[in-house]
Parts: structure tokens; sequence; C-alpha cells
């Protein structure tokens, strides 16, 4: 059903984990447009919310329902969605938004047939310092750009072994942040060139992996690390014709030439829903597959090495 003219829209939150409430509870709860109505999760629920054990159940008992946000881990996604998609409701996913591209594409394809919006967000696009890194490279030559992606699995994903079984992308579920973060700023395509994937011998999906992408005529640099102890990077530096940028902490610090240029700690999930809002307000959709793309390009083209089990969850 289409919320358009709608003064509130009736969200459901399927998939209640970590992110749901870290930052889909909170950024809902902040913006008057949204009204958290349900949840639907097997093992999960939250306090003074109507739950359902799974969108099937959702859809038979609560036709109120405007909207659904998928934050499941993305092998559930599709099948999750294709209803989500035929029950009528308008459908935001979380990233990345599905296990494989020809899924995503299908997602697409289902939505414009059915008239609904489906926005596969990118929650790194929203931090604080990027838009301004797009408008500042519009205008300079990119020469080589270094990103270091480093965090620690035990710290930020305890329990989460989905993350490293096949289809849970290991190392590339943080590491898609960043490419998601590069194809927006970047105005040149990004290539694969090549890839080096080190997969612990008890694991389906990288603990950690190395890239060389071009970009234009420039050489990109990326190292992801799921191991990292110490401090945590998240940091791309991008060298140009007039000045070196630096983005830190995940986009949400913009440094150029040193001098600090913006920086905001949250600004992600509520701009999410102010776009979720826009998108349905004008029945339109936003599914950018590209930052998808560059990661099965790197299953695709990158080498396999095997990494010693990971045992630590
Ligand atoms: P999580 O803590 O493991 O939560 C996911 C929830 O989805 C689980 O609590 C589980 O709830 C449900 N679920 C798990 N497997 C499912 C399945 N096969 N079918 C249906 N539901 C299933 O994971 P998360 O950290 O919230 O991550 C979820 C998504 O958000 C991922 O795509 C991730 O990349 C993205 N994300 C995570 C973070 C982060 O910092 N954690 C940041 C940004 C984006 P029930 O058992 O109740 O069904």
């Amino acid at each position: 059903m289409t919320s358009q003219s709608k003064p509130w829209i009736r969200i459901a939150i399927v998939g209640v984990g970590k992110i749901a409430r870290d930052q889909h509870v909170p950024a809902i709860a902040a913006n008057p447009r949204f009204v958290l109505a349900a949840t639907a999760s097997a093992h999960n629920r939250l306090a003074d919310v109507p739950a359902y054990s799974d969108l099937a159940e959702l859809i038979a008992k609560r036709r109120d329902i405007d909207a659904v946000v998928i934050c499941t881990p993305p092998q559930a996604r599709y099948g999750i969605a294709k209803a989500a998609i035929a029950a009528g409701f308008d459908v935001m996913l979380e990233k990345p938004p599905g296990a494989t591209i020809a899924e995503v594409r299908d997602l697409a394809r289902r939505a414009e047939d059915a008239g609904v919006t489906l926005f596969a967000t990118w929650h790194s696009r929203s931090a604080a310092g990027v838009e301004a890194a797009r408008t500042w490279l519009r205008k300079r030559r990119i020469t080589s750009v270094r990103i270091d992606w480093r965090e620690d699995i035990r710290v930020w994903h305890p329990g989460q072994r989905w993350l490293l079984e096949a289809g849970g992308m290991g190392v590339f579920d943080p590491g898609i942040n960043v490419l998601s973060i590069a194809t927006h700023i970047f105005h040149d395509p990004l290539i694969v060139n090549a890839a080096t994937l080190h997969v612990p011998r008890n694991a389906g999906a990288p603990i950690a992996a190395t890239l060389r992408l071009s970009c234009g005529e420039a050489r990109v640099d990326a190292e992801f690390d799921f191991l990292q102890t110490g401090p945590q990077t998240w940091d791309i530096v991008i060298e140009t014709d007039a000045g070196v940028l630096r983005l830190a902490n995940g986009g949400r610090t913009l440094l150029i030439d040193g001098d600090l240029r913006s920086t905001d700690a949250d600004a992600e999930y509520p701009d999410l829903y102010r776009q979720m809002a826009s998108l349905i307000d004008a029945g339109a959709s936003d599914v950018d597959l590209r930052p998808l793309e560059l990661v099965a390009d790197a299953f695709m083209i990158g080498a396999r090495r095997e990494a010693e089990a990971f045992t630590d969850f």
C-alpha cells in the first residue's frame, strides 16, 4: 500500500538484532513521520511493541502496516523482501541489500511492478563528511587512494556467526561500507583489478582481504581486516592534484590537508529515515548495486588463501 500523503508511516522491523536496537529504534523514534508499529522476529522482541514471530504472521494479522525495514543478515533478506513487496509494503533494506546481485535486481523489478518503494540503504553514505568530500573531489584529479578498514569482529560482532558463513560476506560486511562511500564520492567508476581473500579454514567467508582497484587513472589500495586489535581504523586517504582529503571514523570526520572540516558522531540512521520518507512521498525507489558489485567482483577475481580457524565467537 502506498503511504503517499499519510502523516504517519507505520513501520515494522523484521529481524530484531544489534542494528535494529542500536540504530533503527532510536532513528524511528526521532522521526515524526514514522511510528514503530510492530516487529517480526523469531526470538527477539522490543518492550511495548506488538511482536510477531515472522513476516508471514505479521502480514496475516496486521494489514495496517505501511512499511517494513529488514534488519536480518543478508542471507535471509531476499525471501522476506519478496513477501513484503507482494504484501504491498514499502521496503527498506539494511546493507548489504542481499546475498547476491540477481536477488536485489529481482527485488527492484518486483517493487516497480507492485508500485511500492524499495530503498537499499547504505548508511555510511550519510556519514557527516561524505557529501562535502564528494563536492570537494568534483573539481580535483585523484592521483591515488588508500583505504584501511580494520576492526575487531570480537568487539563489534559478538556471537554473529552468520558473518563468517557463506553469504555473510565476512570482512566485506563492514568493508562494503567504505565501498558504498567510494562509489558515491568518486566521479569515475571503481574497477577491481586484483584481490586476495583470507578465509579461515572453518569459515565460508573471508576474515581479511586486500584489494587493488582503479578509479580513472588513479590506483586504489584497500586493506580490510576483521582481526584488528588496538586502535580501530575506518579511513580513506585520497591524494589529489590539489591537496589530500582524509575521511576518518567511517566517513564521520573530514580533513583536508590536515584541517578538520566536519565531524558528527550520529548523522547516519536519522538521515536514512528522512530519505525513506521522501522516497515514499515521491513513490520512488533507490537501489544502487555498485558496492555489492565490487564485493562480487572481489570474490570472482580474488585468490583464496587459507587462514587460521576462527573460534572466538
Ligand atoms: P544480528 O545482531 O545477528 O541480528 C539480526 C537479527 O535477524 C537476529 O537477531 C535474528 O533475530 C534475525 N535473523 C537472524 N537470522 C535470520 C534468518 N535466517 N532469518 C530471519 N531472521 C534472522 O545482526 P546485526 O548486527 O543486527 O546485522 C543485521 C544487518 O544489519 C546486517 O546486514 C548488517 O550488515 C547490518 N548492519 C549491522 C551493523 C552492526 O554494527 N551490527 C551496522 C550496520 C549495518 P531472530 O532470531 O529473533 O529472528
